[in-house]
């Protein structure tokens, strides 16, 4: 008897009168559907055929007219006498669910995949053949990379301080208002503290504007002598153009001890620049003004373009002004828990990208930062 047979009679013209008899009976039929929808998967025809057979197989099983599971809620279910209604019911709630992979949707989807599947199969292997049928061709080259050149002046300034017996400290980008103006006695009246200047998080917290409150947190830990430069991140509210950045680095240095003058600082100043920039560079010390220091200076060399003539670069003067120096301001050293009647020091402070601009003949800060491999290769 065909399943189209069995579904066309009642549960008691089949002889299936107990409970046994009824859960054999459906057995048999959820393994008929799911070894019908087997076949269909694993048949190997075209794309529309598939469909085709897809669509049919659907509706022998779940056709609303004559379809298995209807004929099966017609005449066992319908039909099946009170005492066996509760197993019936059942067991066709079980065979519906089965069904479930019988949608039409469902069975789509079920052979594309194997489809896919063994079409990348068959891609991959011929890859594979063509990478390997010429074994003399050049292997694939990963570019290495290189070191920034910000990051690279950073390295060459720390070495050429290191060597003077200096360490290496950091300190915290995001920075209390007290470390970064009041400790280094500059006050509130101060045009860098203008909202213009400095990028405010709160009333008492900010990004730092320069590394300098390095210079109190490294006092307050470590006391008199230090010999400290403080390389790092400094924020500051410019609009970005060729010479301005919001984010820059910069190397501050400081000492501190006993008998400290600012003949040391020239000397080492003069040194530091011969090492970095040659030695046929000239410094040229210059007063200025800088709250936490007194006295103050910038620091000049002679222009390494032109040697001093007079050049575009130097706008015809022969000097290249490098940083800000002075003798810490005894205010500075209090603040830091140091005795200023017993110790003096000085502090410089210069910025990496003009370093690295003048080293590499740069233009433009903003190089640096557009990760732009074709300028960043350069470097290498
Ligand atoms: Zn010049």
């Amino acid at each position: 008897m065909t399943l189209e047979e069995k579904v066309g009679k009642t549960l008691s013209e089949l002889g299936a009168t107990d409970t046994q008899g009824v859960e054999s009976l459906f057995a048999e039929v959820r393994a008929a559907m799911e070894s019908e929808r087997q076949e269909l998967v694993s048949c190997e025809v075209e794309k529309e055929e598939h469909g085709k057979l897809c669509r049919a197989l659907r509706d022998r099983w779940l056709a609303r007219k004559n379809g298995i599971i209807s004929l099966i809620d017609e005449n066992w279910l319908k039909k099946a006498p009170k005492e066996l209604k509760p197993v019936v019911g059942r067991q066709f709630n079980e065979l519906r669910q089965a069904a479930a992979p019988m949608e039409l949707e469902e069975l789509l989807r079920a052979v594309p995949r194997k489809i896919t599947l063994a079409a990348s199969i068959a891609a991959t292997a011929s890859v594979r053949a063509d990478l390997t049928s010429d074994l003399t061709l050049p292997g694939y080259r990963r570019p290495l990379g290189s070191i920034h050149p910000v990051t690279r002046v950073l390295r060459e300034i720390e070495e050429i301080f290191l060597g003077l017996g200096f360490t290496i400290e950091i300190g915290p980008e995001v920075e209390s208002v007290y470390y970064n103006f009041d400790a280094l006695n500059i006050p509130e009246t101060h045009p860098s503290r203008d909202d213009w200047d400095t990028l405010y998080i709160d009333s008492k917290t900010l990004l730092r504007t320069h590394t300098s409150p390095v210079q109190i947190r490294s006092m307050e830990k470590y006391g008199a002598p230090l010999y400290i430069i403080v390389p790092g991140k400094v924020y500051r509210h410019d609009n970005p153009d060729s010479s301005h950045a919001t984010m820059f680095h910069q190397i501050e240095g400081l000492a501190v001890d006993k008998d400290i003058t600012f003949a040391d600082l020239k000397g080492t100043l003069d040194f530091f620049a011969k090492k970095f920039f040659g030695e046929r560079v000239r410094t040229r010390f210059s007063p200025s003004f800088f709250p936490f220091t007194e006295p103050s200076g910038e620091v000049s060399i002679s222009c390494v373009i032109c040697d001093g003539q007079g050049c575009r670069t130097c706008k015809e003067s022969g000097w290249l002004e490098v940083m800000g120096c002075g003798m810490v301001h005894p205010e500075v050293l209090r603040h830091g828990g140091i005795d200023p009647e017993q110790y003096t020091g000085w502090a410089f402070g210069l910025g990496a990208e003009r370093y690295a601009m003048m080293k590499y003949g740069i233009n433009d800060i903003q190089l640096f930062y557009q990760s732009d491999v074709r300028f960043l290769e350069q470097f290498s």
